[in-house]
């Protein structure tokens, strides 16, 4: 297939690397970031788009999708499709899809979960809203870049999976560090906690995949000072997705707010900034009731 890639950032470039690895041909366009080998480099966002059979954005947020979108979707070749793979609000995913669809092509909104290393490794996992023959069509080039691909509805309920698990995580997580700092407090040497939640009752995946604390369980960004990994302000924007989209259809979201200020707090106010999002373990260390 013909792609174009937009957004060559931390996750877009090992993604559109993988896609030209596999025989794809990519040409890629960012602000800032140098295309990756195997990707040609387009001068402009619409340059990229002009063209191909799909077009992936990879960027930071809906304003700036909306922003780029409104640049691409006049000069995309009707019926090609265009797949958002950004985090962004569910109604920016929503109004882009509604835009691109007026204007004959397939809309795809498939954010991603997995991280960097997920990216590099084409083992991402793709959470996809749109029509059928829209996720058909990008569902061949999610088998490239990533390992699972779920097609979960409409325009705008990839966007409402994605928020949903990381509001699920960002609040498991602050329970695990929470629970560990309770737990050193009380004399529970780390290494039998973990061996006693990990195959209790308590587990989850932030115990038992990605354990905050250093030296327990399989190896995580606590090995390695909490370098990320998922960065601490990065599950702040999820968590604020998520509660912009719960106020919006009035869902009561109580932990997920909680866990919002708490990482607001902790990447405005202290030193998260930078840090891998289980770096709540040292701070909850650091603090008394
Ligand atoms: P990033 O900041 O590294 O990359 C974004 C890129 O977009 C930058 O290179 C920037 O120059 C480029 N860009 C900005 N405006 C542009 C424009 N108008 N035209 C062209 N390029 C433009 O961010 P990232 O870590 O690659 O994340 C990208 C998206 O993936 C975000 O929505 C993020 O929430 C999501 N995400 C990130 C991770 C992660 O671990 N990094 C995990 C899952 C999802």
């Amino acid at each position: 297939m013909k792609i174009g890639f937009i957004g060559l950032g931390n996750m877009g470039a090992p993604m559109a690397a993988n896609l030209a690895a596999a025989g794809h041909q990519v040409i890629g366009f960012d602000l800032a970031a140098p295309c990756p080998d195997g990707v040609l480099k387009a001068d402009s966002s619409t340059a990229a788009a002009t063209g191909q059979d799909v077009v992936i954005t990879m960027l930071p947020n809906g304003a700036i999708l909306r922003s780029v979108a409104a640049e691409i979707i006049p000069a995309m070749d009707k019926g090609a499709a265009f797949v958002d793979c950004s985090t962004v609000d569910v109604d920016s995913a929503r109004d882009v899809a509604a835009d691109a669809v007026a204007a004959g092509l397939l809309a795809v909104d498939a954010p991603v979960s997995g991280g960097v290393g997920g990216a590099s490794g084409g083992t991402l996992t793709f959470m996809a809203g749109g029509s059928d023959a829209a996720f058909a069509k990008a569902e061949p080039l999610f088998d490239i870049m990533g390992q699972k691909a779920v097609h979960c509805g409409e325009s705008g309920a990839g966007q409402s999976a994605k928020i949903c698990n990381n509001m699920i995580l960002g609040v498991t997580m602050i329970a695990t560090c929470e629970a560990f700092a309770l737990a050193d407090k009380l004399g529970l040497d780390r290494q039998k906690m973990f061996d006693v939640v990990s195959t209790s009752s308590g587990y989850s995946w932030s115990m038992n995949a990605y354990c905050p604390a250093p030296g327990i369980g399989p190896t995580s960004p606590a090995d390695n000072n909490y370098k990320p990994g998922f960065a601490a302000e990065l599950m702040l924007k999820d968590l604020r997705l998520s509660q912009q989209a719960a106020k919006a259809v009035d869902a009561a979201t109580p932990l997920g707010q909680h866990a919002t200020d708490l990482y607001r707090v902790f990447v405005e106010d202290e030193d998260g900034q930078g840090m891998d999002f289980s770096a709540m373990l040292p701070r909850f260390e650091k603090k008394g009731r």
